[in-house]
């Protein structure tokens, strides 16, 4: 697509000269095919129109936070109507009591919630509090597993010291014997063993948890008094409206939540157990923005809807139908695209592309047919999509397969993938 003159073009420009580097985190420039664009005019739905006017079908859902729909109404009424009433205020409202009773009554380990605005905010007051609670210090989780962007568990080390990932100890996910040999390595002097409830992370195939792992890691937690933590920020609400890691039977200690908790307003929380209460109660953590009342209206609201719809069967049957329509699309042109993960958060990655050439391509073909894929991330399906929606995906997959076989001969190496690979 070309984009010369294009207002997204004018905005890159501009956001060069006061953004650093154009952009930051997980918008950094370059992570995209070039053709994708950096900003958005806005959103409806399941549907995102750029600054220039073009809409997309988003698979991304914002990278997570849109469950319902972007805009969903009843939703964003309550958090408005909560704007009127009050939302940062000097403390907090009854709100904040109904969300934590809510939360604990629909998530069976838990039995109190702390509310913060990311999901960073939730995950690093779960190490904290394993901290408090065992008086412990290593901490074990899995290589490549995303937390968060803070200075404990970020992926570039820019900016950050050694000292900062101190007493941690990385182990393969799925993998009981390296699980058992971090356990062996801490010592007495293990606080928490934090998990993703599936493997998600980017770049690489997903893959479903093996039961027997989070069973290990249950018994390991039980028999050295450390706490188990499940950062379900990413795959909350998709899999179960209840922790993820029950659809093993696996009840953690700790879940940190966010992203679509209230469809796409700032919240997240830390959910515990008893046995964790005392510590969670100890330890000093807040914000100016964690009391806000309107997003606790917005997630009770999303709460309800996780009670009262049927969303979760919808996003199995529509992310069924995508990931079965796109493998046998991809097969009938003769690619291998390997489908990963949950049907509701799927990951494509193409056969024989180390250097994602292929899914570059693929992609930026999606996007020109009005489909916004992401190459080399998890996706999320939400709730406002429709069958219609998806066949229309499939047909754009199809003329994307023919323009990427038309391509691929001539297909030149990624730009910056070094770069990208840098953030696993
Ligand atoms: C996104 C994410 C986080 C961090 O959440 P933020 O709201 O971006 O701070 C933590 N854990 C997982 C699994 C995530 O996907």
């Amino acid at each position: 697509m070309d984009r010369t003159n294009s207002r997204d073009r004018a905005l890159r420009e501009r956001a060069q000269a006061v953004i650093p580097g154009g952009m930051y985190g997980h918008q950094s420039v370059g992570l995209l095919p070039e053709d994708y664009p950096q900003f958005f005019a806005r959103g409806e739905g399941a549907h995102l129109w750029d600054v220039d006017g073009r809409r997309y079908l988003d698979f991304m859902c914002a990278y997570g936070p849109n469950l319902f729909g972007y805009g969903q109404p009843e939703i964003d009424a309550a958090y408005v109507r909560q704007l009127g009433i009050g939302d940062t205020l000097t403390g907090p409202t009854e709100l904040i009591v109904q969300l934590a009773e809510t939360l604990t009554g629909m998530v069976t380990h838990a039995d109190w919630a702390i509310f913060c605005k990311n999901g960073t905010d939730a995950t690093s007051m779960a190490l904290v509090t394993a901290r408090a609670h065992t008086r412990r210090k290593t901490i074990i989780r899995a290589k490549g597993a995303y937390h968060g962007a803070a200075p404990w568990c970020v992926g570039r080390p820019a900016g950050t010291i050694p000292t900062d990932k101190a007493s941690q100890i990385l182990c393969d996910y799925n993998d009981v014997a390296s699980l058992e040999a971090a356990v062996a390595e801490a010592g007495d002097d293990l606080a928490a063993i934090f998990a993703a409830p599936f493997k998600h992370d980017a770049f690489i195939d997903q893959a479903a948890p093996d039961p027997a792992y989070a069973r290990r890691a249950r018994e390991l937690c039980d028999q050295t008094g450390a706490l188990l933590v499940v950062d379900d920020v990413r795959a909350g609400l998709r899999l179960t409206s209840d922790c993820s890691w029950s659809l093993m039977g696996i009840q953690p200690d700790l879940s940190s939540w966010g992203k679509c908790l209230a469809n796409g307003h700032a919240i997240s929380a830390l959910l515990g157990s008893d046995k964790a209460r005392k510590a969670a109660a100890s330890i000093y953590v807040t914000g100016s923005f964690w009391y806000e009342a309107a997003p606790m209206a917005a997630a009770l609201e999303t709460l309800r809807l996780v009670r009262e719809t049927d969303y979760l069967q919808r996003l199995e049957s529509l992310g069924r139908r995508l990931c079965d329509g796109l493998k046998a699309r991809a097969g009938a042109a003769g690619f291998g695209l390997r489908v990963t993960g949950p049907v509701q958060m799927p990951l494509f990655l193409f056969d024989d592309d180390p250097d994602l050439r292929k899914g570059f391509c693929w992609s930026s073909e999606m996007l020109a047919r009005g489909v916004y894929v992401h190459p080399w991330h998890n996706m999320f399906m939400c709730a406002a999509m429709t069958e219609a929606d998806i066949d229309g995906a499939l047909d754009a997959a199809e003329a994307a397969f023919a323009a990427l076989k038309r391509q691929a001969p001539d297909l030149g190496p990624v730009e910056k993938m070094a770069f990208l690979t840098a953030q696993g």
